[in-house]
């Protein structure tokens, strides 16, 4: 992967690096999973590709395979967790959305139940 594709400001980049530590829940060749350090469920994982971009739909438009990649990463970690098959992927867009880290993510969610709407 190019440099191109990191950021040396953004906090995700800086994990996937290595520079930040996180508690890792899996990893593949293209994402990487780590614990939400302020989790909203028993399981709150978040799924985000080594490349730097904004987005999920950024992501789909340089590569359907590396969001893919994050989808399934998502998949093995909810099975490595026991969740049953009980739970929530969310990938907010926009700061209007709660959106508040700019390198795309997906946030993991399950070990409780799930309301919808989501507020
Ligand atoms: O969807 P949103 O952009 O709000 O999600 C960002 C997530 O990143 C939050 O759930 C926040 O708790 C998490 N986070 C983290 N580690 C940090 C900073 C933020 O897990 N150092």
């Amino acid at each position: 992967m190019s440099a191109a594709t990191t950021d040396p400001d953004c906090l995700f980049c800086s994990i996937v690096a290595g520079r930040v530590p996180a508690d890792v829940a899996g990893e593949s060749e293209y994402s990487l999973a780590f614990r939400d350090v302020n989790p909203q469920a028993p399981t709150h994982v978040l799924v985000v590709p080594r490349r730097h971009v904004a987005n999920a739909g950024e992501l789909a438009e340089v590569s359907a395979d590396e969001l893919g990649d994050v989808v399934l990463l998502a998949r093995t970690v909810a099975e490595q967790e026991d969740l049953g098959g009980d739970y929530r992927l969310v990938f907010n867009t926009g700061e209007g959305a709660g959106q508040s880290v700019f390198h795309a993510h997906l946030h993991l969610l399950g070990g409780r139940s799930m309301k919808w709407p989501p507020g």
